[in-house]
């Protein structure tokens, strides 16, 4: 469906569908962060009650937790929305 992160195919492989002219936006990376960030919360509170990291090795260790976190999630994201996006038939009428 993706070729990247950025890009969405023109045509759907196996259908034909037109899925570029879904206009995902800013909406996938919204969701995304808006997940990461629900997650984020019990996992600053359970790394400071488990493990009484100091906040720099935390900030370290949860930075590249949740980047690594957001670039798996962010196509999943991607996906769903656009999927939704067809199932509400909300193409993009310029493109
Ligand atoms: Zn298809």
């Amino acid at each position: 469906m993706m070729r990247g992160y950025l890009q969405i195919v023109d045509r759907c492989e196996n259908c034909g569908e037109p899925l570029g002219s879904y206009p995902a936006a800013d909406g996938p990376a919204f969701f995304t962060i808006t997940n990461i960030m629900l997650l984020l919360i019990p996992m600053i509170a359970a790394t400071w009650v488990w493990f009484r990291l100091s906040p720099f090795v935390m900030l370290v260790v949860l930075s590249a937790l949740t980047s690594v976190m957001t670039l798996i999630l962010l196509r999943y994201v991607k996906g769903a929305f656009v999927g939704y996006l067809w199932a509400k038939d909300e193409q993009d009428p310029g493109a």
